[in-house]
């Protein structure tokens, strides 16, 4: 295994709060097809027993892990059902979500519960913004709403993935390319991603229009485009 994965496996358990990792002694090993192909590294698709959202939020504690933590008021962890069926990604706080300490809650995120309850209620499941999980990749406000870094979002994606992992949704919304970067590992922007399928682990996942972008969008199309993605998304996870 080349060091990049090795180091991504070992912050993984480092991050589940796993002190001690033991190697097994390995079978001897089939001969490779070409000695010089990697075999891909497997994460573990299930969080450990005992793994909630609510230990992982005390793991993350009054987190100083990355420079973000300098200029924010309240970490913004996420909010809505530890059950849900569909979880929303968003890219981190802006000065709404920071002050308040909950995701999605100014224009943006007024648009988001619009977009989420408005199409339910359209394709006629019964569906309220509580009844799903809202969260971001970074927990904390990026100065002047600035992009995450790849190095905040690489620390603070551990914690991401593990709310992933407690939660297991049936399905994921990705909401714009900042997300979709952080779970996808794609360099390919929205429009290019949005319309079919992913998957993260075993997890479906749908990449849409993040709605900050969509209360700018001067055309129809974006918005259109969000609400057939939607659409697909709810009838996959709720039919
Ligand atoms: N934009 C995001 O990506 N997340 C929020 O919580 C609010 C705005």
């Amino acid at each position: 295994m080349s060091p990049s994965p090795l180091r991504r496996y070992l912050e993984f358990y480092r991050d589940l709060g796993c002190g001690n990792i033991y190697v097994r002694r390995p079978a001897p090993p089939a001969p490779p097809a070409d000695e010089h192909a990697s075999a891909p590294v497997e994460l573990p698709p299930r969080a450990p027993a005992g793994e909630t959202l609510e230990v992982i939020r005390h793991d993350l504690g009054e987190c100083t892990r990355c420079r973000l933590h300098q200029g924010r008021r309240k970490i913004v962890f996420g909010s809505g059902n530890a059950g849900a069926k569909l979880v929303f990604v968003g890219e981190g706080p802006g000065a709404d979500e920071d002050a308040q300490g909950l995701p999605f809650v100014g224009r943006a995120g007024q648009l988001l519960t619009q977009m989420i309850e408005g199409t339910a209620r359209k394709e006629g499941i019964p569906l309220l913004r509580e009844d799903v999980y809202i969260c971001n990749v970074v927990k904390c406000r990026p100065p002047e709403n600035r992009t995450p870094m790849a190095d905040e979002i690489e620390i603070c994606g551990q914690f991401l993935f593990r709310q992933l992992l407690a939660i297991r949704p049936r399905a994921i919304c990705v909401l714009g390319s900042t997300a979709a970067k952080a779970l996808l590992e794609s360099k390919d922007g929205v429009t290019k991603l949005r319309g079919h399928w992913h998957k993260w682990r075993d997890i479906p996942v749908i990449v849409t229009y993040h709605p900050a972008y969509l209360l700018r969008a001067y055309n129809v199309t974006p918005k259109r485009e969000a609400w057939e993605d939607l659409k697909k998304v709810l009838h996959f996870v709720y039919d």
